[in-house]
Parts: structure tokens; sequence; C-alpha cells
């Protein structure tokens, strides 16, 4: 596929631009990477939300089948593109191409689950009430309910998932399995893996026969596009993934328009780790091993980072340290997605090495290397005063960088967490013994997060029907919804209520001969009976 650099806007790549103001570059080399891209337009913007209003009307009657094959067709398309789509990514990322491979993997398989939602159609939770029309001393009207899609959904590509959180990635997924039309803002930094995936998408709408402005990939750098999209009348919802500033820029610029929508930000976390002191005795070496494979992995690029440990201050503790800094002395430098990200990093270390108190180990950072993108592994260690005392020191160091805390009893522990901000994981390593007495510490990590994982380690989210990917402010903006799992579709639906209406005008999900042989809770009782 020949990159052209261009929009694409409904069932159309936009005219040529003449204001070039940006490409891909590679973060190895600080190469540019052409073709060249531009800002889309107000005007542009604007189509592209005028197709998908369009589009929702058609939309929103789509059957389920055809809609399921849709969804397959991208992950198909995808598939398709073979390695030339890998090449472009890791070019436009420096991911290695086995990291690429899997992420491929999840976007298709994600693709093909929410497919499979949709042909069982559970999601839209369809509940009917009978008449009653004798019951005293009112009678019973007949009521039913399913979910509808939204309308138009606003989606931010993330940049540390170019395939499986960009173009054809989680928001989009759920957002199309819904049966929203939606409009893609290409993550900057990979504009050329955007284009391609969004290349396929734009022929499978095709294809389909789906209405143009089911989907529409605009590109920018800057906050002008973003700010245009989310504050655009038509956008109905918006999918977001990257830092806490920009989610909380969009979820202001929402607030000020005339019918606020929903943002789905899933924005920072620092995900804490407790180690309790049986497993440190037990097996500290394991866990450190595991620890900084988890801090490192992805040149520490997920928002599921394991930032905060916490431990007792103790042998063992002082043991799990030794080798956490030995892995750090010896772990080479990786190369970060963009240079942007060396730079917040840099501050964000820069922000711990001044406090009294913190020490941090492993080798002194080098220059950042020919694309200013190099990022060279960092463990810290504090004592529980110190944390207590310096709260931005809870704060998400987004890349390979770790925090121990070491707190001289378990009530300092518990302190601790008592103060830690909402999360997207949280994680405890403990024994049987241990266990027995943990009650407490279950309970504050429960409250501060969505996922906890038990003798285990954070990253690497499984894509499943129990994924929970959220968690309270500032992880996300809005607690009681995930971005991974199929539970995600129901962020692009709404309830919507039949009173009194004849079989004929209800939709099929709905009537009385359960024609499409789906769950419904009926008079109360789930059944897929007619
Ligand atoms: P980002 O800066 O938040 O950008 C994500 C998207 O939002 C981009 O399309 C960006 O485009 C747009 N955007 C950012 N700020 C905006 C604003 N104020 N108004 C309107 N649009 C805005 O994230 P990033 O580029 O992926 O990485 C930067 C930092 O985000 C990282 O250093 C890290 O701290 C964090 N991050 C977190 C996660 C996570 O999973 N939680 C993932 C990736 C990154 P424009 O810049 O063109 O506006």
């Amino acid at each position: 596929m020949e990159l052209h650099g261009r929009h694409l806007i409904a069932d159309a790549p936009s005219a040529d631009a003449a204001d070039t103001t940006f490409t891909g570059v590679d973060p190895t080399t600080g190469d540019a990477l052409s073709p060249p891209y531009c800002d889309a337009t107000d005007a542009e913007v604007d189509r592209a939300l005028a197709a998908a209003e369009a589009a929702h009307s058609q939309l929103i009657d789509l059957d389920r089948e055809s809609r399921a094959k849709f969804l397959e067709a991208v992950a198909d398309g995808i598939m398709g593109l073979g390695d030339a789509l890998l090449e472009r990514a890791g070019k436009e990322t420096a991911l290695p191409a086995a990291r690429l491979t899997g992420e491929r993997g999840r976007t298709c398989a994600q693709l093909r689950q929410f497919a499979s939602v949709v042909r069982d159609g559970s999601h839209l939770e369809p509940r009917i009430d009978h008449a009653l029309p004798d019951r005293e001393p009112l009678p019973k009207p007949d009521v039913r309910q399913m979910h509808v899609p939204l309308g138009p959904v606003v989606v931010f590509g993330a940049s540390n998932f170019p395939l499986a959180f960009s173009v054809a990635g989680g928001d989009t997924a759920s957002a199309l399995a819904a049966g929203c039309p939606i409009v893609v803002k290409g993550h900057p930094n990979h504009p050329g893996t955007s284009e391609m995936v969004g290349r396929v998408i734009q022929s499978a709408v095709r294809a389909a026969g789906l209405p143009a402005g089911t989907f529409s990939l605009v590109h920018g750098r800057g906050h002008a596009v973003g700010l245009a999209m989310v504050k655009n009348p038509r956008t109905r919802a918006v999918g977001f993934t990257g830092s806490l500033s920009g989610g909380r820029a969009l979820i202001d610029a929402v607030a000020t328009r005339e019918d606020p929508i929903p943002v789905y930000a899933e924005m920072g976390s620092v995900n804490p780790v407790v180690i309790l002191p049986g497993a440190a005795s037990e097996r500290g070496e394991a866990i450190a091993n595991g620890l900084f494979g988890a801090v490192t992995l992805g040149v520490g690029q997920f928002c599921t980072n394991p930032g905060l440990v916490f431990a007792l201050d103790d042998e063992n503790t002082s043991a799990l340290v030794h080798r956490l800094e030995a892995l750090a002395a010896d772990a080479p430098d990786g190369t970060f997605l963009h240079a942007g990200i060396r730079t917040g990093y840099r501050a964000g270390c820069d922000r711990l090495d001044a406090v009294d108190g913190v020490a941090r180990s492993g080798r002194a950072d080098g220059d950042g290397g020919p694309g200013g993108a190099r990022a060279t592994p960092a463990v810290y260690t504090t004592d529980a005063a110190t944390f207590r005392d310096h709260p931005a020191l809870a704060e998400e160091v987004f890349g390979p960088s770790t925090l121990v805390v070491r707190c001289p009893h378990r009530d300092d522990l518990t302190a601790a967490l008592a103060t830690l901000s909402g999360q997207l994981t949280a994680t405890l390593h403990a024994t049987d013994a241990d266990l027995l007495g943990a009650g407490d510490l279950v309970a504050l990590l429960r409250d501060c997060s969505g996922r906890l994982v038990l003798n285990g380690f954070p990253t690497g989210v499984e894509v499943c029907p129990s994924m929970h990917h959220g968690g309270p402010w500032p992880a996300t903006s809005d607690v009681r919804t995930t971005s991974v799992g199929t539970a995600a579709v129901r962020r692009f639906l709404r309830p919507f209520c039949y009173q009194g209406f004849p079989q004929h005008l209800l939709p099929d999900e709905l009537k009385d001969g359960n024609p499409l042989g789906i769950m419904r809770l009926v008079d109360g009782a789930w059944t897929d009976d007619a």
C-alpha cells in the first residue's frame, strides 16, 4: 500500500493539502518518515462528523449478522496487510517485530470477540414486562427495553498501542460493535500505521455496503484538531487513552458544550504492588525478577506499569531491593515511542531525584541517542515518612522506573496505601499465611483500583469478557466502565424503552416470538424462549 498522507473522510481521501505540518518520525534516528500529514481543518472535522451523523440513522437498524461480519472483515483486512503493516509500525514506534506481531493478533482477536458479542445479542440486555390490563388499582402497561447505539463516537488513538489501542483498537471495535459510527483522530506519532489500518476499515465499510460515514480518520498534531472533534455538536461520546493532562483537557472541553457528552478517558496509573513479609522471605528473588520484567516491558510504556512498591523494611526487602538494583544496572537502554515520552520520563525522574530521602540506582541516563528517545531503566527507594511528606512521589512516571517504599511497620504500609488516588490495578504478593491477616489490605487496594492481582504482575491485560480495565479517577474518567474486554461495548450504548407498542413496530430483539433466539429478561426471569 502506498501511503498518500491524507485524511479519510467518509468514503474518500481528503483533497491534497498544501499546509503540511508533520510526519512520522523514526524514534531510533530522529529521521522524518514520508509521506507528510497535515492537521485536519475545522471544516474537515465537521464533514467527517456530519457523515457519521448521517450514517447513524442507518447503522442503528443494521442487522447484527452484517455488523459482526463487518468487524471480522476489518480483522481479515488487517491480517491481509501482512508484514508491511508491522514494518511501518516498527519504524514509527521502535517497537520490536515480536511485540507488534502479538499486538496485531490482539487487535484482530478483539475485533472477532466483539463480532461474537454482536451475534450473541445479550449486550443489548432486552427486557420485556408484559401488560397486566386487569391489575388493581391500576393496569400495568406493556414495557420493553433494550440498548441502542449512542451515535457518532470520537476515538483518540493511543501512542503506546499503535494497533491494539489505535485506529482499529479496543475503543473502535467496541464502538462499532455497539452500532456507532466513528471518527478517529490518529495518534500523530504513528500516522502511516494509522493510514494503513484506516484504509482497511474504509474498504470494509464499502465492501459491506455500509453508509460511508461509518468510519473516518483525521490526522492532527497539536490540540486544535482533537478539541474541535470533541466540541463538535454531532459527537455523542469520546474514547481516549493517553496522558492525564490530555484526558483532563478533553473532559474540560466537553463540559463547556451546551450538551455535555460522556468522555471515556483511560489515563495514568502507578499500579501499586504490595509485598508481604512471607512472600518476600519465601520468593523475594523471583518477585524482584518478575517485577523488574513488568517495569521494563515495552520500555515501561504501559498504563499498567508497576511504578510503586510497598514492603516492610526488613532484611528480605533489602535482598529484594538489591536484586532489583542489580537488574537495573545490567539492563540495556530501550527506545521510547517518541522523544516526547523521554522528555516526560526525564522530568519524572528529575522530580524523584530532587527529593531528599529518595535514592536512585541503575545507570545514569545517556543523552537520548540520535532520535532523542533512548530510555535508561531506574529503581528508586525511599522510606514511608518521606513518601508521606511528598505526595508527588505517588504520581506516575511513564517509563521503565519504579519506586520502592520501605515501611518500618505494617501500620505505615496501610497508612501509605490509604493516601493513594485511583489506580487501574493493584497487586498483592503474599503467602497463604500472609493472606490470613490481609483483609484490610485487600479492602484498601480494592477501594483504590479496578483490578487486584494476587501473586502476579499487572502488565499483559487479558482481553476477555471478565476483564476490567478501569478504575477510580484519575485512572479513568468513569469508574463504572472498562476499555478492555467485551464489557467495553456498554460505554457506547444507552437504554431505550418502548411502552405500549404493537409487535410489528418493535425491533426483533423485543418481539414476543424471540425470532433472534437471544437471552432476555422476560417478566423478571432470564430466558431465551420464545
Ligand atoms: P497524549 O499526549 O495524552 O496524547 C494522546 C492524544 O490526545 C493525541 O492524539 C494528542 O494529540 C491528544 N491530546 C493530548 N493532549 C491534548 C489536549 N490538551 N487537547 C486535545 N488533544 C490532546 O499521550 P501520548 O502522546 O500517548 O503520550 C504522552 C504521555 O501520555 C506519556 O508520556 C504518558 O505519560 C501518557 N500516556 C499514558 C497512557 C496510558 O495508557 N494511560 C498511554 C500513553 C501515554 P495532540 O498532541 O496532537 O493534541
